[in-house]
C-alpha cells in the first residue's frame, strides 16, 4: 500500500533558498507547503542584503556632497535624517515581503506562518498550532543567526545585525566589533552617516581570506574614514550614564552609545528536530549535504546558511532551485560552489572572483600576478584622497584567468560581469584582445600587460 502524504513538500523556512525550492516544485506540480515563523523573505530581504544596501546608498551621498566642490558645485550644509532613512527603507522591505508572499501563493505554494520542526522523516510539526503534516520530502532552509563572540560581561548590552535594523536613530558613536562582511559594511555605513565609529578587530588585517593588498587597501582607506583599531578584543561592556563603556584588552576604555557585534553567524538548527531523525551535526554546527543537499536521510534536504556551504543568497538560491529541479522536475543537476563571484559594500567596494595569490599557487603552481593601483580620475578634481586597486592572477601553465581582485567604486558591479569571462575559463589572452571601454577604471582590467610579479610553486616539504 503506497504510505499517504499531506503534501509533496514541506519547506521550513522562507528565506532566499526556501522560496526559490518551494516556487519552482509548485511550478512542477508539487504540492507544496512552506512554513516561517517571522517573515517571508529571509534575512536577505529583511534584515540583510536588501535593508544594508540601502543603507550604504544612503552613506555614500556623503562622498558626493563633498566631492562635487571639485567640480563647480556649492552644496549647502547637508542634513541627514535617520527617521526618514528608516521608515523609507522598512516600508521597501514590507513591499518586498509583499512580493515574495504574492509569488508563493501565485506559484500554488500554501504559506503557514509558524514555527515548524522535524518529527520524523516524512513529518514536521507546526509549533503554534501542534499540527502534523505528513510530507513526501522536507527542506530544511532556516538560514543562521548571528552570534555574539566571544561571550564578554555585558555582551547583553550590544546589538546584532539583526537588532541595527530596529534602531530609532543614529548612534553618535558606535563601536563595530568584527573584521568579515558585516563588520566592515556597517563600519563604512555608520561612518559615512556622520556616527563617530571605531571598527575593532582581533586580526591584524580585515577580511581573512581576501587578497592581502586589497585587504591592506581597505584597511588603509578606512583609517582616514573611522577610527580603526587592529590586534584588539573587547573585554567587557558595561553601562555608563547614558553610553556603554568597553574595555579593551589593551587596557583602554571606550564610550560609546551602541556597540554593534559582528563576530559571525550560525546556524539555526536548535530545537528543530535533526537529532530526532538522526540527522548529526558538523563542527560548525551546520547540516552537513551532499553536492545534491540531501541530508543523511533520503527525504530530508536542506539549502543555504544552515547547510554552510558558501553563505550567500544567490548560492541559497541556486541550491534551492538545483534541489527543485532534480527532485521534482527530472532534472538533476547541482551547484558548482568553487567560482563565487562576491562584493563586500565597503567604501570603497571590493569585487572578487576566484582565487587569491596564495591559493591559486597551491593550486596551480606557478602563476603570474598582475596590478594597477592608480587614482580613480574623479578623485583628481574632487581632491579626495583615495585609490583603486586590481589584480588578474592567472595560471602560468594553461594562461586561464584564476582570480581578479578589485577594490574601488562600483567593484560589485563590475566583479559581476568579470565573473561571467572568469567562469568561461577566459585566459589572459582574452582579456588582452578585449578593447578596452575609456575612460573607466575597469579598462585597466584589459590594459596589463607586464606581470608585477611571477610566483613559481610553493616547495614541497
Ligand atoms: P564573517 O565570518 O565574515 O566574519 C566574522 C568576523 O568575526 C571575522 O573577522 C572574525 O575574525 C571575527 N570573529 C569571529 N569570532 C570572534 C571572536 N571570538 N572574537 C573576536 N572576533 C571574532 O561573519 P559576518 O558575521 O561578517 O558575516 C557572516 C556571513 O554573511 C559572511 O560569511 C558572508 O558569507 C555573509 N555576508 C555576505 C555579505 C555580502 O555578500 N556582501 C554581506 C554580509 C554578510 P577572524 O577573521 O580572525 O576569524
Amino acid at each position: 500500500m503506497s504510505e499517504h502524504f499531506d503534501v509533496d513538500l514541506f519547506v521550513i523556512g522562507g528565506g532566499s533558498g526556501g522560496v526559490r525550492a518551494a516556487r519552482i516544485a509548485a511550478g512542477y506540480g508539487a504540492r507544496v507547503t512552506l512554513a516561517e515563523e517571522y517573515r517571508v523573505g529571509g534575512t536577505c530581504v529583511i534584515r540583510g542584503c536588501v535593508p544594508k544596501k540601502l543603507m550604504v546608498y544612503a552613506g555614500r551621498f556623503a562622498d558626493e556632497f563633498e566631492d562635487a566642490a571639485g567640480f563647480g558645485w556649492s552644496v549647502p550644509e547637508p542634513r541627514f535624517d535617520w527617521s526618514v532613512l528608516k521608515r523609507r527603507r522598512d516600508a521597501e522591505v514590507a513591499r518586498l515581503e509583499g512580493i515574495y508572499d504574492t509569488n508563493l501563493l501565485r506559484a500554488g505554494v500554501e504559506i503557514v506562518p509558524q514555527r515548524a520542526v522535524i518529527e520524523d522523516a516524512h513529518t514536521v510539526r507546526l509549533v503554534g498550532s501542534g499540527e502534523r503534516v505528513r510530507a513526501r520530502f522536507i527542506l530544511v532552509a532556516v538560514g543562521a543567526s548571528p552570534v555574539k563572540e566571544p561571550v564578554i560581561p555585558g555582551a547583553d548590552l550590544a546589538i546584532t545585525s539583526n537588532e541595527v535594523f530596529d534602531l530609532e536613530a543614529r548612534p553618535e558613536r558606535i563601536l563595530v566589533v568584527g573584521g568579515g562582511y558585516i563588520a566592515v559594511e556597517f563600519a563604512g555605513v555608520f561612518a559615512a552617516l556622520g556616527s563617530r565609529t571605531t571598527l575593532l578587530h582581533r586580526g591584524d588585517r580585515l577580511l581573512r581570506g581576501f587578497d592581502d593588498e586589497i585587504r591592506d587597501a581597505l584597511g588603509d582607506a578606512y583609517a582616514k574614514r573611522l577610527d580603526l583599531r587592529l590586534g584588539r578584543t573587547v573585554q567587557s561592556l558595561e553601562r555608563r550614564g547614558e553610553g556603554i563603556a568597553a574595555r579593551l584588552d589593551d587596557g583602554s576604555e571606550i564610550e560609546v552609545d551602541q556597540v554593534l557585534v559582528a563576530t559571525g553567524r550560525r546556524p539555526n538548527v536548535a530545537g528543530l528536530g535533526l537529532e530526532r531523525v538522526g540527522i548529526a551535526l558538523d563542527r560548525a554546527g551546520a547540516i552537513p549535504v551532499d553536492a545534491t543537499s540531501r541530508t543523511t536521510i533520503p527525504s530530508i534536504y536542506a539549502v543555504g546558511d544552515v547547510t554552510n556551504r558558501a553563505n550567500l543568497t544567490p548560492i541559497a538560491i541556486r541550491e534551492g532551485h538545483a534541489f527543485a529541479d532534480t527532485v521534482f522536475g527530472n532534472k538533476p543537476w547541482c551547484v558548482d560552489h568553487r567560482l563565487i563571484p562576491t562584493a563586500v559594500f565597503s567604501t570603497p567596494e571590493i569585487g572578487v572572483v576566484g582565487h587569491n595569490e596564495d591559493v591559486a599557487r597551491e593550486i596551480y603552481g606557478a602563476i603570474d600576478v598582475y596590478k594597477a593601483s592608480f587614482r580613480p580620475m574623479k578623485a583628481t578634481l574632487s581632491g579626495r584622497d583615495e585609490k583603486v586597486l586590481m589584480k588578474v592572477v592567472v595560471d602560468c601553465a594553461s594562461d586561464k584567468v584564476v582570480g581578479v581582485h578589485l577594490f574601488g567604486h562600483d567593484a560589485g558591479e563590475i566583479i559581476q560581469a568579470v565573473g561571467i569571462a572568469v567562469t568561461m575559463g577566459a585566459t589572459k589572452a582574452d582579456f588582452d584582445r578585449t578593447i578596452a571601454v575609456h575612460p573607466t577604471a575597469s579598462e585597466e582590467l584589459v590594459t596589463m600587460r607586464v606581470p608585477a610579479v611571477t610566483k613559481r610553486p610553493v616547495a614541497v616539504g
